[in-house]
């Protein structure tokens, strides 16, 4: 299911190349559907080329290896994520910041992703899956749970309270790994989201409210999954002294102005950026001892344009997954 500008993705048949190098060649089982992928279709972000088949999200079995692969055979079950591969040569590769390469491309914006029934991918930036979990269950964590991940690393081991604005795929998973951790949760919702409400106090959270409420005690930190920038403001008069926003997404509606003294007493303002490969092993580590509830709703891979639309208005709970295992 590929985006060729229009609003509306189309399907399409595409050659498969054998693997380069570093290459694996997958058979799709799942892919999960990430805002990002909205902000693609929605002309937030420029592809180099077109067309491109969206999705990052990649949960699939090893087709064919590049000769110069040794982690993962043939049949294997593996995971790609939003990094496809970066220059692994720059200071930021070298210093353990390939998310910040300047060379870095992404699966699903420069390289066909995982809305697909096959995929190309670098073995170098895959990773191993938890097996507790089935090829529905970890597609979201490859990038919702990744980057939640990150987030929360962000906002310090110290914070202890912990808001999380936007309970969507990556809220969710955020949510119950702060809490793994021993921290407390304070979820944020769309203003009258009560399902995303109910499912942040099932899964342990402090307390459930609209985004557009003051919170109840002052936060240590604020991790900004929803991409509305007004949210910057707010986040920041919810925190304590030297509490941190972090915004966690690729795109995000502009910031309003806001007065110095919310910003004052040292609170921070901050985003991330990507990933890293140690975000995605350490993650799955901490999934594998965690035992994540995973909320999904699954659509058939020709029916990608309704799990978009239904993300973009707020109508999924938890995360969206295709099924790619039957073509469109
Ligand atoms: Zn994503
Ligand atoms: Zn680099």
């Amino acid at each position: 299911m590929a985006f060729d500008g229009a609003r509306r993705l189309r399907a399409v048949e595409l050659p498969l190349a054998p693997p380069g190098p570093h290459e694996l060649v997958l058979r799709v089982s799942t892919c999960g559907v990430c805002r990002t992928d909205l902000h693609l279709v929605d002309g937030d972000l420029t592809p180099p080329r077109l067309p491109v088949v969206p999705g990052h999200e990649i949960v699939g079995t090893v087709l064919a290896r590049g000769d110069a692969v040794t982690a993962f055979e043939v049949g294997r079950r593996v995971g790609a994520v939003w990094m496809h591969d970066s220059c692994l040569r720059c200071r930021w590769c070298d210093g353990g910041r390939e998310n910040l390469c300047r060379d870095a491309r992404f699966n699903g914006l420069h390289v066909h992703g995982g809305y697909a029934t096959h995929a190309a991918v670098d073995a170098r930036f895959c990773v191993a899956l938890p097996e507790r979990y089935d090829d529905v269950r970890a597609a979201p964590l490859l990038c919702a749970g990744l980057i939640g991940l990150r987030t929360l690393r962000m906002a310090g081991d110290d914070a202890r309270r912990i808001g999380v604005y936007g309970f969507g795929a990556a809220g969710h998973l955020v949510a119950q790994a702060a809490i793994h951790e021993g921290r407390e949760v304070w979820a944020f919702t769309r203003d009258g989201d009560t399902a995303a409400q109910a499912l942040a106090l099932r899964l342990g959270a402090r307390w459930a409210g609209d985004s557009s409420q003051p919170a109840p005690e002052p936060l240590d930190a604020a991790l900004l999954f929803a991409p509305v920038g007004a949210l910057v403001p707010k986040a920041l008069a919810d925190l304590a002294p030297g509490g941190t926003v972090v915004c966690g997404g690729i795109h995000m509606s502009d910031i309003p102005s806001f007065p110095y003294r919310i910003l004052w007493e040292e609170r921070v303002v901050r985003s991330v950026a990507n990933l890293t490969r140690a975000d995605a092993t350490g993650f799955m580590a901490l999934a594998a001892a965690a035992d994540f509830a995973i909320e999904t709703e699954t659509f058939a891979l020709a029916d990608a344009n309704e799990a978009l639309e239904r993300l973009r208005d707020g109508r999924i709970t938890g995360a969206a997954v295709l099924d790619c295992s039957v073509g469109p």
